[in-house]
């Protein structure tokens, strides 16, 4: 049995796909430490592996979440977590290292303790024919314009990682696109665009959809069908004045209409129709595997697990990959899109109704569902990692000194 180390940032999106894997791989009899920050602490031991925390309390999201300030927070916290990561590691003697795509302190450890490793996607995969948002580009270029204490910070940042660590390989923009010789991507063949473009390190395990922690205080039983779902994640700072116009414009058409409020306070939201729920977290796969409508920010996961869950979407982009995501959505005949500019009441209802009453929708989003659910998920990334160990066989590990030797 071998051991495993998991490097992530701090991001439910990013960490939730890799939990079920977890999971899985304690199962199979392996040891899998988790390296993260106190927030997951709780659902991370609840899957068995053993947390390491990282130094400093919890990572702050970047503020705004755009590429520049996402680049600038990585590298940052690369060059300050690594010393205490790399102390950890020496102790745990991992066989594998797993990290985020946008992990750079996972990949820079790698290479410093010469262990074998795996790159976790929980975006797309990204090349030149689907564009990561961090790689160059004329809107990467404006935005580091428009932010150059952002764009100091990076460089500076990035100066400081190669003086002091094997930072060698790593892009030089395109952090959020760290390969590796195995990189799972936890979407199917059918969703990742221009999949005919990735080599053979690409597998495309699907959505990694596992048992999360019972929520008691979510009120399941209460639920009216047809329920339908709105949430713009866990990131973007969700617009009360755009929630509220979700619960309004869908109250009419749902039985039960539920409202993921995320960072913001549901009592922003102001009075809300009888029949809306609005909470800062729901259940999300439970809520899916009951909805018949989700109106989502386009997040890879959330539309990964309604995919999954075969629920139409109208896809409302914040930023970031989404809109390349709302893409393929409306693409492959699983939902329809709007930018959050022309968002209000009438039209958000009006594309609801389409989404109810056309049964294209619902035909679309089953058959991708088939696709979603073919490509294996959780147990299928754990029988890659295996292969990939196996063929990879022991690191060789530095020999323990001689104690004779010492004086
Ligand atoms: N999520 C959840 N409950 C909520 C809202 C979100 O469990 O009320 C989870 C959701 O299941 C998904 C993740 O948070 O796994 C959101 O990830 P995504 O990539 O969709 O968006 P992000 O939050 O990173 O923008």
């Amino acid at each position: 049995m071998s051991t495993i180390a998991f490097l992530n940032i701090g991001m439910h999106g990013r960490v939730n796909p890799t939990l079920p894997v977890v999971a899985e791989l304690v199962r199979r009899g392996h040891s899998v430490t988790y390296h993260t920050s106190p927030a997951f602490r709780a659902e991370i031991e609840s899957t068995g592996a053993t947390v390491y925390l990282y130094p400093g309390g919890d990572q702050r999201l970047p503020d705004p979440p755009t590429p520049v300030t996402l680049m600038e927070g990585l590298a940052r916290t690369a060059f300050r977590l690594l010393p205490t990561v790399l102390t950890d590691l020496r102790r745990v003697g991992p066989d594998l290292i797993v990290h985020d795509n946008a992990c750079l302190w996972g990949a820079v450890a790698a290479r410093e303790l010469e262990v074998p490793a795996a790159s976790s996607f929980t975006t797309f995969a990204f090349n030149r024919h689907v564009p990561s948002p961090t790689r160059g580009s004329w809107n990467l270029l404006a935005e580091a314009t428009a932010r150059p204490r952002s764009l100091q910070g990076y460089l500076r940042s990035r100066w400081r990682l190669r003086r002091r660590f094997d930072a060698r390989k790593l892009p030089l923009l395109d952090i959020g696109n760290v390969r590796q010789p195995l990189n799972l991507v936890y979407t199917s063949r059918a969703f990742q665009p221009a999949v005919e473009y990735f080599d053979q390190s690409y597998r495309f395990v699907g959505p990694s959809i596992g048992a999360r922690p019972v929520d008691p205080s979510f009120p399941a039983d209460r639920l009216q069908d047809p329920v339908l779902y709105a949430s713009l994640g866990t990131v973007f700072n969700a617009d009360p004045q755009l929630l509220r116009t979700f619960a309004t414009a869908l109250a009419p058409l749902g039985g039960t209409v539920i409202v993921s409020t995320g960072q913001t306070d549901p009592a922003a939201l102001g009075p809300l129709p009888a029949n809306v729920l609005a909470c800062r977290s729901v259940p999300q796969p439970d809520v899916l595997a009951r909805a018949a409508l989700f109106v989502t920010h386009g997040g890879m996961n959330s539309v990964n697990e309604a995919t999954y869950a075969g629920v139409p979407m109208l896809v409302v982009p914040q930023g970031a990959d989404q809109p390349l995501v709302a893409r393929r959505v409306v693409e492959l005949g699983a939902g329809l899109s709007i930018r959050t500019g022309d968002a209000a009441v009438e039209p958000v209802h009006a594309l609801a109704r389409r989404l109810l009453d056309d049964p294209r929708f619902r035909a679309g989003a089953a058959t991708l569902q088939v696709a979603q659910r073919r490509a294996g998920g959780y147990r299928r990334a754990a029988d890659e990692l295996e292969r990939y160990l196996h063929a990879a066989g022991p690191v060789r590990r530095p020999a323990p000194a001689d104690p004779r030797q010492r004086r």
